[in-house]
């Protein structure tokens, strides 16, 4: 492509409202455009390195013998009411209707119609295992879309869904799914770990979650250095085993605490261990005033919580104040004495506390010495707690590592749950009706991009890896008036597409400091550049990551171009 004709445009300065590296070199080096919140366009640079996470994804899934196939966009309400996620998705799903006030939405992702389209279509075990996928755009109305293409509310997703005839079968998709997985990050070259994940609003049994290693990403990993372990921090289960069980039984006293806002200020005041104090988080689900007990030193895990309660996310509000003064409590004070709550749940592990401070639900007042010990009033559950920094691994109780990441992908095992509430069955060996064994898979296109410029870049821009970059050479004529400059480039130039290498000439009239700015922003991976030496055939030779020019013959940097690129290819494996 010669860069006088290509519609594109760099700037200058960093967009004020991007805040990390991948969402302001992606918009400066003019890859994406923005129109709406969350909703982002692709320019010519952006657009082809999508296409090449496209067509690695599309070899990887075709050779694990999954299909493509292209499913609309605009979903009929009834097919997700069948699953009960109509509701259950709530104000993520942007919903439409048409002329005849017929509901639709736009997919959020396509687990029903999938499941809709097979059991339509695949009566017997005979024509399983069935893996098929798109690339399709995707609509979700984020709470808080962020990081430009990295939260949107319109992005990119390739999902698979797999059909078995048993629980082992979908195993062994699963398994298959996994290879493609690591093949398509390996050559995507990404840092990268796999954890088990949390399976949220789609639900069944395993599932893990790729993820992408990157101090900015949302997600939270933690993994073992002495065992297999490793989860996202919402799933892990947490070792937490503070016992004070010894001591003996005091007598519960009322004492002031005025002024106290935190378990810090009341464990200071109280000269005791945060532990020991109870934390009550006062929450309304769905009209329920639910409050749940954990250790003071401890966050909840609102992920188990909500599976714990069989609610969605968004069914979950922090208790307004007037609420808390409705259980006969105040704001700040919630203990179990006689607190009026629809539901009172606690982590199994309070059990352990004894002679524990819990609020007086009533200002400026807690009880010392409460023993929660089979309170039944309460419900108490195995593990509600977020897993910190500190704690030992669940497994093994070896030494836990915390990380950020990116989720790029994942992999779910999704058992029976849609195929029973959608009534999708085949006729087994025999001849029974069975429910179909499902998976599902999903890569994030659109979110990867931005994950690989967060592994690639500097002060100057995007260092593109070779298996993503939107062209792999650039060709930058340093004066364009020059005429001698202008032919040795031009031949460069033709030689090169001969060579089918994906090559951009600078030929703009611009000044060569504007060029070599863009070029290092754009972060092409290989670059010749044509100056004064172009009298003698000899050019500048370089690679964006190194930045280290070599004065050679042009020719030698056209063979240096090809030999990179062959080698690259070659040992993508
Ligand atoms: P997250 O926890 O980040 O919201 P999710 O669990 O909702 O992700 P899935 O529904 O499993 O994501 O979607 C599959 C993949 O699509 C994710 O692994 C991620 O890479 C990508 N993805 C999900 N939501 C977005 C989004 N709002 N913008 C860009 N990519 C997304
Ligand atoms: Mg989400």
């Amino acid at each position: 492509m010669r860069m006088s004709k290509m519609f594109f445009k760099t700037l200058r300065e960093d967009p004020s409202e991007a805040e990390i590296a991948s969402h302001k070199l992606l918009l400066r080096g003019g890859f994406i455009k923005k129109s709406a919140s969350g909703i982002y366009s692709y320019m010519n640079l952006g657009y082809r390195v999508i296409r090449k996470i496209e067509q690695i994804v599309r070899e990887e899934m075709d050779s694990h013998d999954a299909q493509e196939i292209n499913m609309s966009a605009v979903q009929p309400r009834e097919l997700w009411e069948e699953s009960g996620r109509w509701d259950t998705f709530g104000p993520e799903m942007f919903k439409l209707k048409d002329r005849n006030d017929r509901e639709f939405c736009l997919a959020p992702t396509a687990e029903e119609f999938f499941t809709d389209l097979i059991r339509s279509d695949v009566n017997s075990y005979k024509k399983l295992p069935i893996n098929i996928y798109q690339i399709k755009t995707k609509y979700r109305d984020e709470k808080r879309p962020r990081f430009g293409i990295n939260r949107a509310r319109e992005f990119l997703m390739k999902d698979a869904y797999s059909f078995d005839k048993t629980q082992e079968d979908m195993v062994a998709s699963y398994k298959n799914m996994w290879e493609a997985y690591e093949n398509i990050y390996d050559r995507l070259e990404l840092d990268y770990r796999i954890v088990r994940g949390d399976s949220g609003a789609i639900g069944g049994n395993e599932s893990h979650e790729f993820t992408a290693l990157s101090d900015v990403g949302e997600g939270v990993i933690t993994y073992c250095d002495s065992c297999d372990f490793s989860a996202t921090d919402e799933k892990a289960e947490v070792a937490y085993n503070y016992d004070n069980s010894n001591e003996d039984i005091k007598e519960l006293e009322k004492v002031e605490t005025k002024g106290v806002k935190t378990i810090d200020d009341l464990a200071k005041l109280l000269k005791v261990d945060k532990d020991r104090c109870l934390k009550a988080v006062d929450l309304m689900v769905k009209g329920e005033r639910i409050v749940v007990f954990i250790p003071g030193s401890r966050e909840l895990n609102l992920t188990k919580l909500i599976k714990h309660l069989g609610c969605a996310e968004h069914e979950i509000e922090m208790m307004g104040d007037e609420d808390i003064k409705s259980m006969g409590s105040f704001p700040g004070y919630t203990g179990p004495i006689g607190l009026k709550a629809d539901r009172l749940i606690a982590d199994e592990r309070v059990k352990n506390i004894k002679n524990a401070i819990i609020g007086a639900n009533e200002e400026n007042y807690h009880y010392m010495n409460y023993n929660i010990s089979d309170n039944e009033k309460f419900e108490f559950v195995d593990d509600l707690l977020m897993i910190a920094e500190g704690d030992v691994c669940p497994k093994c109780g070896g030494k836990l590592e915390f990380k950020r990441g990116i989720e790029v992908g994942n992999i779910f095992q999704l058992g029976q749950k849609y195929s029973k509430s959608m009534k999708a069955t085949f006729l087994d060996e025999n001849g029974k009706d069975e429910y179909f064994w499902m998976g599902c898979y999903g890569v994030g296109i659109s979110r990867t991009v931005s994950a690989i410029v967060e592994q690639n870049n500097d002060e100057k821009g995007i260092i593109w890896p070779i298996s993503s970059c939107p062209y792999e050479a650039i060709v930058t004529i340093v004066n364009v008036k020059d005429e001698e400059q202008n032919k040795l480039a031009e031949e460069i130039y033709q030689k090169l597409l001969a060579e089918k290498v994906e090559v951009l000439l600078d030929d703009r009239a611009e000044r060569a400091g504007v060029k070599f700015n863009d070029r290092d922003l754009i972060g092409i991976p290989l670059r010749i550049t044509v100056g004064k030496l172009a009298s003698e055939g000899k050019v500048e030779y370089s690679t964006r990551r190194e930045m280290e020019n070599e004065e050679i013959d042009a020719s030698e940097a056209i063979n240096k171009i090809i030999a990179y690129i062959k080698e690259r290819k070659n040992n993508r494996g």
